[in-house]
């Protein structure tokens, strides 16, 4: 597998908005790590150096605070792996689900590649990894100041319907 240097993601940072949609109910809730899914529009709108694996950064559902974020990109098993999903874990506890809500993100960096697992314990244990890094390298001046970005002080609205991709904004 050929896998991408973080360094080769020009597109990074790549700031992104769409409506919340429900994903392939895997029970990632059940594993107390719910990710939210992108709909398929803003997915096919990835640049081509936006390599599947584990990526972290910011988030923001509706108008609601900007909090840390992982995010999953990989095949999308519903398609025959034809086709990438994006699925966002919010690293914060919403007292309520928030499907059909505008989700932002600014993705800014690339943490691991996707890989397989022998166990779900394993896989639980790698996701922790995964949240531990992103809380620890967002507190990076270069990636904290992403959280101020214009992009982020749009409001937006679910009347809307908005799920149109903004990247350089
Ligand atoms: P699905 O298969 O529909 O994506 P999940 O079990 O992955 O189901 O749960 C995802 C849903 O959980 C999200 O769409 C969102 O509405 C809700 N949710 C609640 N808290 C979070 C969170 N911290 N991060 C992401 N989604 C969350
Ligand atoms: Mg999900």
């Amino acid at each position: 597998m050929i896998t991408l240097q973080r360094t080769d993601m020009r597109s990074l940072p790549y700031f992104c908005r769409g409506q919340v949609v429900r994903g392939f109910g895997r029970g990632s809730k059940e594993l107390g790590i719910p990710t939210a899914n992108f709909p398929e529009s803003v997915v096919d709108s990835l640049p081509a150096d936006i390599n599947t694996g584990i990526y972290y950064g910011w988030a923001r559902v509706d108008n609601g605070d900007i909090h840390k974020m992982v995010m999953s990109i990989g095949w999308n098993p519903y398609y025959k792996n034809t086709k990438k999903s994006m699925e966002t874990h919010v690293i914060h506890t919403f007292k309520e689900d928030f499907y059909g809500q505008i989700l932002s993100v600014a993705m800014a960096g690339y943490i691991r590649p996707e890989r397989g697992f022998k166990s779900l314990d394993e896989l639980i244990a790698a996701i922790h990894s995964d949240i531990e890094e992103a809380k620890r390298n967002l507190d990076l001046p270069e990636h904290l100041k992403l959280k101020e970005d214009n992009f982020f002080k749009t409001s937006v609205s679910t009347t809307t319907r908005s799920d149109k991709i903004m990247n350089g904004h």
